[in-house]
């Protein structure tokens, strides 16, 4: 992939990322008035943004051309490893995990 490429790859994540900002908020106005008949206009998908693929680099070293992709840009396989517990409480939780014993494996 070409630096031209990479550039217009880049634009369409961003513009990617902020369609799918605006549909959130849009969203969460809903959720907050108590999901209020009939539905709000959503935004639609601007056209340039249909279609658009994950483009990551695969082991076959082509791109990957899955279109169910994430907020991120990429899709489900191409994500990236979670990032951990984030609130206190999951960090916590986390840790509590390491210091029990493992449970015993139940045969039917
Ligand atoms: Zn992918």
């Amino acid at each position: 992939m070409d630096d031209e490429q990479e550039a217009e790859r880049r634009r369409l994540r961003k513009l990617w990322r902020e369609y799918h900002a605006a549909h959130e908020e849009a969203f969460a106005v809903w959720r907050d008035q108590g999901y209020p008949y009939p539905p709000p206009k959503l935004p639609s998908m601007p056209p340039e943004l249909v279609g658009l693929t994950c483009g990551a680099k695969t082991r076959a070293g082509t791109p990957c051309k899955r279109k169910d992709i994430y907020e991120n840009g990429r899709c489900p396989l191409h994500g990236g490893l979670s990032t951990g517990p984030t609130t206190p409480e999951g960090k916590a939780k986390a840790a509590e995990n390491g210091r029990k014993p493992k449970r015993k494996k139940r045969t039917p």
